[in-house]
């Protein structure tokens, strides 16, 4: 990538109405590289139609689709964005993130959903996972219902143009509140309580947003038979917040445990006769894994040991970012001066790693874009530039910073500062 990035250049081509609705509109991004990410293509192009990618490639291969779709559609409109000296990437997809903005998604409000959605796309984030922490009945229905309310209503292959612009909500991520109390870190432990299955079949059945995640203790008595009831309903079952040792942790990747949320925090660590969750989270090939990467949650040393003992496509970056991320205040603290979840957005997680490591955008990507999506298993549509998935699209420019971003096929408007 080279330096000097102007803004991106925009042009229109005529476009060729006739009556009727209006075309679908497409978009063609020129970037000096196209980080797919599992691809670097120089002078690379992406072609929109909708919400949904249908052409990456090099530039030149790229026009050719573009004269294709010209020739077979009487109806066209185009808009052409030349960014010679940025790098185009898939969006940001967090999975577990509490808030951002000075807004959480426990304060059950659509206004606040809608800020911390704001604040986080500003930083190339386009899919969410908003993390609902342990707190009474009550405070996690109104959460989940203010999720619901502020969630994009999208049909199909097409965008309707009054919904606003923003991530997309991919689904819930239930933190608790079947965790340990010893390993609660700063959720509160009051609200800590028994495993009832009834209780997730209640959150499952008012929740118009899928629940995607939820994490809880494997040790804890019925947790066996929890898991086996997520697993059956397509929910991510993940082991955190948990006091469990070696063996607990297989018994828990046996009834069906297949990720760890924020691996090494708020679990028990690793001892060389008691490896525990921690060691046991390691050394499964199968399981991903969390890692949150602000620098105080994990040392950088930690953060290697988990990049070369974990298969590459198995660890994920999340910011577990809560109410003072992206404002400029300190990061939160409990009381006892235990870490509030972080002040991170996923931009700066990876630039952290970069400038630990001195390892590319291209090697760090991954962790930010496709591995997350395939936890959830949603990798051909999220954390991708490739045909058929969502238009989810960063520029950056040479120094990281975020240009421009597209969320389903959509330009993200960054006129009002935030
Ligand atoms: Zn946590
Ligand atoms: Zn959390």
């Amino acid at each position: 990538m080279s330096k000097a990035a102007g803004p991106a250049n925009r042009k229109k081509t005529p476009s060729i109405k006739r009556r009727g609705r209006p075309p679908i509109p497409h978009t063609l991004i020129r970037a000096g590289v196209v980080l797919t990410p599992e691809h670097e293509i120089r002078k690379g192009a992406v072609l929109i139609h909708g919400r949904r990618i249908i052409a990456v490639g090099r530039d030149k291969e790229i026009a050719e689709a573009v004269r294709h779709v010209h020739d077979r559609s009487g109806r066209f409109e185009m808009d052409v964005v030349d960014a010679p000296n940025l790098v185009a990437v898939p969006g940001f997809v967090d999975i577990h993130q509490h808030g951002g903005g000075g807004a959480d998604y426990m304060d059950g409000t659509v206004a606040a959903v809608r800020t911390i959605l704001e604040t986080h796309v500003r930083r190339g984030t386009t899919s969410i996972v908003p993390t609902l922490m342990t707190a009474s009945r009550p405070a996690l229905r109104k959460a989940i219902a203010a999720v619901d309310a502020a969630r994009p209503r999208r049909k199909k292959g097409s965008v309707s143009s009054s919904e606003p612009i923003g991530p997309d909500i991919l689904g819930i991520h239930l933190e608790g509140p079947f965790i340990s109390k010893e390993r609660c870190g700063a959720q509160p432990a009051s609200a800590v309580r028994r495993i009832d299955e009834a209780e997730i079949r209640e959150y499952l059945r008012i929740s118009r947003t899928p629940v995607r995640i939820v994490t809880l203790a494997p040790e804890l008595r019925g947790a066996p038979a929890l898991i086996k009831f997520l697993v059956r309903r397509g929910i991510v079952a993940a082991a955190g917040h948990s006091d469990a040792g070696f063996d607990e942790a297989i018994h828990g990747f046996d009834a069906g445990i297949t990720h760890g949320a924020h691996l090494f925090n708020a679990m028990r660590g690793f001892e060389h006769r008691e490896p525990g969750l921690a060691g046991a989270l390691l050394l499964n090939e199968h399981a991903s894994v969390e890692i949150i990467a602000d620098g105080r949650h994990l040392h950088p040393a930690t953060v290697f040991l988990v990049l070369q003992a974990k298969p590459e496509d198995k660890v994920v970056l999340v910011t577990d970012a809560t109410r003072n991320a992206c404002t400029g205040k300190d990061p939160l603290q409990t009381a006892e001066g235990r870490l509030y979840g972080s002040n991170l957005s996923l931009l700066q997680a990876l630039r952290n790693i970069m400038n630990w490591s001195g390892w590319s955008l291209e090697d760090v990507l991954p962790l930010a874009t496709i591995n997350p999506a395939r936890v959830l298993g949603l990798e051909k549509r999220k954390g991708a530039i490739v045909p058929g998935a969502d238009a989810d699209i960063v520029l950056l420019d040479y120094k990281l910073r975020v240009r421009d971003v597209w969320c389903a096929g959509r330009r993200v408007n960054f006129s009002n500062k935030r």
